[in-house]
């Protein structure tokens, strides 16, 4: 691929430093460093500016499940905008993008899943989902059920519902949030909340949380439970083995709706199409964005199980929608993706072959010194960086440490996310045997580095 960046690096840095607020970023410090500038990509490699190649270990932000630069894609996109580059679905009207996609998506889903609502983003189908579950309840005579538990330290996105329902603090204190009719239940992070429970009994207790909530703020007022099969930017945190089954049990016995966000996990992430058919769950609505187009466009919805479809359907006017639900050229950018996904069979490819290979390499760096535990689903995983194993007790300066390790891994040519002191990983699902050996090769390399570093300054013990 030809990659041409016209200007030097430090032109871009310079208007991006006087021009551009970058999303969740101190601007200030981060326009004295300088942004790094990613030119180009081509399967899980990125090249920045400087010629730099970088192994793209998040997928770019846990979307681009098929790998950069697919020209099916572009082709497909082109196409699209030559017939007809938009209309909206509002009024009357629908196109050929979005009826296939819709069938495409009901034709990959679990059986009871029929129907699609369509949005811009994964936090546009959370905003979706609350108004979803509410007026489902209302449609049924029922419109005290209205509240929506979820999950401290989730990610349900950052519009002001999508923020609220997700659990971060640091996004609570900034613009008033959570709007009301949200209750935030524990988390089922074993590693950092377990305590002395084992994490068979911590994964009961967390999901005996929602059971409590339930019964405190009552039945008959509560709308759905909404949680991520696995925490995607909360950590990775993968739940113990109880957790899931006490849930679906909770669920089963209550009048409630399960709001699986499979935003992440869907999409082969963890080796099934969906995230909560590799926990056995059966929800009730499906929100899903990111690798939906891979990120190669912006789209994303709502997948509604018939259950919940037959009652919208008695609702009437569902007064509801964004200009570009079911944008054409992004839907055609989607039906490319989903085409390229189930025909290279790449699911599959996580569930038998590029998974457990990964897994067991990845789960092998457990034994660094200052990895405190390695785990990983599908291609979804995290190392906790502790001072002193087996102890689970974290490093001071919340989060420090594993900023270091990002910068160290930047350096080294593998990009991983650190979220506190957790290393995260989410490679593209076509990353090679080969690639995955260059990733545990860096990733070995910079727990290194970081360990020496942490060392010299006397951190470690
Ligand atoms: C990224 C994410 C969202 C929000 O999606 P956007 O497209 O950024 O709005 C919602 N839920 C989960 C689980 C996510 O990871």
């Amino acid at each position: 691929m030809n990659v041409s960046n016209k200007y030097p690096t430090a032109h871009y840095r310079a208007l991006d430093a006087a021009h551009h607020l970058h999303p969740f970023s101190d601007t200030k410090s981060l326009n004295a460093e300088g942004a790094r500038v990613i030119v180009g990509g081509q399967g899980v490699w990125l090249t920045d500016s400087e010629g730099n190649r970088i192994l793209d270990g998040m997928a770019g932000l846990w979307c681009v499940n098929i790998g950069h630069g697919r020209r099916e894609i572009a082709e497909a996109v082109q196409q699209q905008m030559s017939e007809i580059s938009y209309y909206n679905t509002f009024f009357k009207t629908t196109h050929p993008p979005a009826v296939d996609l819709a069938a495409l998506l009901a034709e990959v889903a679990p059986p009871h899943f029929n129907r699609v609502f369509f949005t811009g983003s994964g936090s546009e189908s959370n905003d979706t989902v609350l108004r979803m579950v509410r007026t489902y309840w209302a449609t049924l005579g029922k419109p005290d059920k209205q509240v929506v538990i979820a999950r401290r330290n989730a990610y349900h996105g950052s519009t002001v519902a999508g923020a609220s329902l997700g659990g971060m603090t640091p996004m609570h204190k900034q613009g008033g949030l959570p709007i009301p009719g949200i209750h935030h239940i524990a988390q089922p992070y074993w590693f950092d909340d377990g305590g002395e429970m084992s994490p068979e009994d911590f994964g009961l207790w967390a999901a005996q949380e929602l059971e409590r909530a339930i019964d405190a703020i009552g039945e008959d007022k509560v709308a759905a439970f909404i949680a991520e099969p696995i925490q995607g930017a909360g950590g990775v945190i993968i739940p113990p083995a109880t957790y899931w089954p006490e849930i679906k049990r909770i669920c089963d016995e209550r009048e409630i709706l399960l709001v699986a966000d499979e935003v992440i996990c869907g999409f082969g992430r963890l080796g099934r199409w969906f995230g909560s058919e590799y926990f056995g769950v059966e929800p009730d609505l499906m929100p899903i964005a990111k690798g939906l187009s891979s990120g190669y466009l912006p789209i994303g919805g709502v997948m509604v199980s018939d259950k919940v479809a037959a009652v919208l359907m008695e609702t009437g006017d569902f007064n509801h929608g964004f200009t570009y639900s079911a944008h054409p050229v992004a839907c055609a950018a989607a039906i490319a993706n989903l085409k390229i996904i189930r025909d290279e069979k790449l699911v599959e490819r996580v569930a038998n072959d590029i998974g457990p290979y990964l897994q067991k390499r990845w789960l092998a760096l457990g034994d660094h010194p200052l990895v405190g535990e390695a785990r990983m689903v599908g291609l979804m995983g995290a190392l906790e960086l502790v001072p002193a194993k087996p102890s689970r007790r974290r490093f001071e300066g919340d989060g420090k440490v594993g900023l270091l390790c990002r910068d160290f891994s930047f350096r080294n040519g593998l990009v991983m996310r650190a979220v506190r002191d957790s290393m995260i990983l989410s490679p593209p699902l076509v990353i090679s045997h080969d690639e995955a050996d260059e990733l545990i090769r860096i990733a070995t390399k910079t727990l290194d580095d970081t360990h020496a570093e942490l060392k010299r300054q006397g951190l470690m013990g």
